[in-house]
């Protein structure tokens, strides 16, 4: 695609945004994380030439690799992806805009000691396993509310800024709906979140709907040209 083309297409997303924000609230702001974890750095450049700013990775090493090489780029960049133990360090090091997949309180403890030894701190959002399905991290629906309090009060070099949320895999999207708003929920019932990340290629326009605020967009915004 040329810029034109691009342009094109990422203003058909712009709309369907756009629609689906009013279902919402007539005032509702949607950010877009675009996720590049397909896509190499030329393709990061090529969206970013079109006016996206804020961009995520999964895996820490990408996420080295990629905010590096583009470093002159005023680039805002997010980790969304599982974080092991043993990349801690580095991922810290990267100075992340928003971790989004804070997935346990185990997790949150082992980051806020390297944070405090570092003398830094982490905007993070607690990932919730809304449906409940053993292939995807998080915490139960359940124990959100308990274990957001938990890391606010135990890790003092993490700020929680609200919750994400991956929908239901299942074609019913009624079961989808369900899991957005449950984590909907939660977010509003937490004192000072101003974050809920829901939404990905394939159901982004619902996840607005039911009250997201940030999405995170992938094979959508990064099209296989
Ligand atoms: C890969 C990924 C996305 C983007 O996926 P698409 O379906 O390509 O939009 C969003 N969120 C997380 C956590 C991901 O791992």
């Amino acid at each position: 695609m040329n810029t034109i083309e691009y342009k094109i297409h990422v203003d058909k997303i712009y709309e369907k945004i756009e629609s689906a924000r009013k279902l919402f609230d007539a005032q509702h702001i949607v950010r877009i994380v675009a996720v590049s974890k397909y896509v190499g750095c030329k393709q990061v450049e090529s969206l970013y030439n079109i006016g996206q700013r804020t961009f995520g990775e999964s895996r820490v090493q990408e996420l080295a690799q990629k905010s590096q090489t583009l470093q002159k780029l005023p680039l805002e960049w997010h980790f969304i992806g599982n974080l092991q133990s043993n990349k801690i360090n580095a991922l810290i090091d990267l100075k992340p805009y928003l971790m989004h997949s804070l997935s346990s309180l185990e997790l949150a403890l082992a980051i806020d000691k390297r944070l405090r030894v570092k003398n830094q701190t982490l905007n993070a959002l607690l990932q919730i396993n809304s449906a409940d399905e053993s292939s995807k991290s998080g915490v139960e629906l359940d124990r959100a509310y308990d274990i957001y309090q938990q890391i606010s009060s135990q890790c003092e070099n993490i700020k929680l800024k609200g919750v994400m949320s991956i929908g239901a895999h299942t074609d019913d999207k009624l079961l989808i709906r369900k899991s957005f708003e449950s984590t909907r929920a939660v977010f509003d019932s937490l004192d000072g979140a101003t974050i809920c990340s829901m939404g990905m290629s394939s159901d982004y326009e619902l996840a607005i709907e039911c009250g997201s605020n940030m999405i995170r967009l992938g094979s959508a915004i990064f099209p296989a040209n």
